[in-house]
């Protein structure tokens, strides 16, 4: 049997070709007779450049239905897809692709004029572009090409994807992700996320990061569903498409956007079945807002691009129930476990280094064989970079980033925990701990606090408050105000940038 990936999202289009695959933004339909034909027609353009197995194909186009058929046709032709941060420029480009070295890359018009000399530079035979109004060479030539495409045949372990990590914590990584790990997953959240007939999928996420191109887009795929696509997030538009959809994704962000519209109400979200959160944390406000609002329990999950999904809340009730600030449990075939920088594993509670293992775990970082050989265990466990905790119940809590951890004169301050406090204070919208420099102390806390629309807060008052309840190591040194944190496309907090515009406050 062939297990390129695109053998199984193949299998599971409906019958009637002719039905709807997806509605788009601006009034568009594409049938999945469309869907196959033009994924052939670019599949074979591919196939006619004749590139070595294991070629890459570089995106960083706008998101479009087509840069989706670019991405099933490169599945197709058994290529390895690379897409990009739209937001990216020059300089990140030339990182990028400087490290990739991709045999074909696709941009947008408008970039074409300095993204085309970098990639020369870097050795790329092939530029296109693609532009989301349905133009650019590379349709152009695609238009030519027979819509009947030999499919490649692929092992389970040949790589399908390379996906550059989201640059939170340090430079991007280049995750390599077979066709095995992203076929395994899908076919678990299938299962455990209870995809059915008649499902509609609203697919307003980007498609260049795991969230929007993986688990949003298999989801649909894979259970022949029909998406309602949005180019670009739109809260209003959104909360006018949702009575005619069952599944709705979303990081973190979304969810507030959608919540200041007055226009989301119970009835608007009748037919809903699931909505889900994720790639930053879901704040509990957010969480019981939405109950409230809508009636419907936001069902939390986390993962990453190494890994694709490693947990989620319960789907059903006899799972348990969903339970805000917590990600849930192990999904079925991964293992999770919490340990300490020594090895050992944490007690209940317990804060530690999550570590993970199963089919959907990544082959390494694309040409980082000493980093990929330092994140694993000896006993094949792969490290986050993430700390939590596993709750009496056996939820898993996510604390944090074992980068940010704060190491103030010996002891370990986990910056979750004091934004938790900070949080709860009234007038308090959310806030980010970092960890800056200190002559004594090594280093110490700042707080940057963001207040809720209309009220004000005293950035002295939150730091007299957290000394009244927490130990005094804990207790950040400086506390500010401002309007609102640095986040990137992803909806997270880049506490990166705090920490170096604070760096210098007790040098
Ligand atoms: P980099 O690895 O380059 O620093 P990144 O880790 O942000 O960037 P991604 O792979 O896009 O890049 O994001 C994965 C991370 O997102 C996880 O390791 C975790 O820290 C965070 N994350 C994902 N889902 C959740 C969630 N539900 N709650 C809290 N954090 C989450
Ligand atoms: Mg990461």
């Amino acid at each position: 049997a062939n297990a390129n990936l695109f053998a199984a999202l193949r299998a599971a289009f409906p019958a009637d070709l002719d039905s709807i695959a997806v509605e788009t933004d601006n009034g568009l339909f594409y049938s999945w007779r469309d869907v196959e034909r033009a994924s052939a027609m670019i599949a074979n353009l591919l196939d006619a450049l004749k590139l070595e197995k294991g070629a890459r194909i570089a995106v960083q186009v706008e998101k479009s239905v087509e840069a989706m058929l670019l991405y099933l046709a490169t599945l197709r032709a058994g290529y390895v897809f690379l897409p990009l941060n739209t937001a990216y420029q020059s300089a990140e480009i030339e990182y990028f692709i400087g490290n990739a070295e991709p045999a074909v890359v696709v941009c947008t018009s408008r970039n074409a004029s300095w993204v085309g000399p970098i990639a020369n530079a870097a050795g790329t035979q092939h530029v296109f572009t693609l532009d989301d109004d349905r133009t650019g060479t590379l349709l152009e030539i695609a238009a030519q090409c027979s819509d009947k495409h030999t499919m490649a045949q692929r092992k389970a372990d040949d790589m399908a994807a390379i996906l550059y990590t989201s640059g939170t914590t340090g430079r991007s990584k280049g995750a390599m992700l077979t066709h095995g790990n992203l076929l395994s997953n899908a076919q678990v959240l299938k299962d455990y996320w209870g995809w059915t007939e008649g499902d509609v999928l609203i697919h307003a996420l980007p498609i260049f990061h795991v969230h929007g191109l993986f688990v949003a887009l298999h989801g649909a795929l894979l259970n022949g569903s029909k998406m309602l696509w949005f180019s670009k997030f739109d809260p209003k538009r959104v909360v006018q498409k949702l009575p005619e959809a069952t599944v709705f994704m979303g990081v973190p962000t979304l969810y507030v956007r959608l919540l200041a519209e007055p226009g989301l109400t119970r009835e608007a979200v009748r037919n809903m079945r699931l909505f889900v959160a994720g790639s930053a944390p879901l704040l509990i406000e957010t969480f019981d807002e939405w109950r409230e609002r809508t009636g419907h329990t936001i069902l939390e999950r986390y993962g990453m691009s190494e890994t694709v999904m490693l947990t989620s809340n319960p789907y059903t009730a006899a799972q348990g129930e969903r339970r805000g600030g917590t990600v849930g449990f192990a999904l079925p075939g991964v293992q999770l476990r919490v340990r300490d920088d020594s090895g050992r594993d944490c007690t209940t509670d317990e804060i530690g280094n999550i570590e993970v293992s199963g089919p959907n775990v990544f082959a390494g970082y694309w040409r980082m064989p000493e980093k990929t050989k330092e994140e694993f265990t000896s006993d094949g466990f792969f490290k986050t970079g993430d700390v939590g905790k596993i709750d009496g119940l056996g939820y898993i809590v996510i604390v944090g980033r074992s980068k940010d951890l704060i190491i103030s004169g010996g002891y370990n301050v986990y910056p979750a925990e004091i934004e938790g406090y900070i949080n709860e204070m009234a007038g308090v919208a959310e806030s980010a701990v970092v960890g800056v420099p200190h002559p004594d102390f090594g280093e110490v806390g700042v707080a940057i606090v963001i207040a809720k629309a209309g009220a004000s807060l005293d950035a002295e008052a939150i730091v007299a408050d957290l000394k009244a309840r927490l130990a005094n190591f804990k207790i950040p040194k400086r506390c500010f105000v401002v309007p609102e944190l640095p986040r990137n496309a992803m909806g997270k907090v880049q506490k990166a940038l705090l920490r170096a515009e604070h760096k210098a406050l007790f040098a």
